[in-house]
């Protein structure tokens, strides 16, 4: 490793948590694209898009593996969702953080 640079590792760059989004029952209530209008949207059926995300085949929910140095942020739009169809999870152990 060159003085003061780190090496970037296989994997770093997108980071060591996944968002799950239950798309289906998001109320359109805004607030996660308030906090966090980086990775969410507003769409025109009146819910929330993740920004980037994938459909995940066996639920249909939006996926998303995203840096490190976004994990306040996005962290932020899952606490202030009403509803509690954002989730947070550690990718490593699958622990579900929120
Ligand atoms: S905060 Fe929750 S309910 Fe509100 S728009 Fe975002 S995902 Fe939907």
């Amino acid at each position: 490793m060159l003085a003061g640079i780190p090496i970037l590792h296989k994997g770093d760059r997108m980071g060591s948590h996944r968002t799950e989004h239950d798309r289906e029952n998001c109320i359109g209530c805004g607030a996660c694209a308030a906090v966090c209008p980086k990775y969410w949207t507003m769409a025109a059926d009146g819910k929330s898009t993740l920004i980037g995300a994938s459909k995940r085949d066996s639920d249909g929910w939006e996926v998303l593996d995203f840096p490190d140095e976004d994990y306040a942020s996005m962290k932020q739009s899952a606490d202030v969702c009403p509803v509690n169809v954002i989730h947070i999870v550690k990718k490593d152990t699958g622990e579900k953080i929120i």
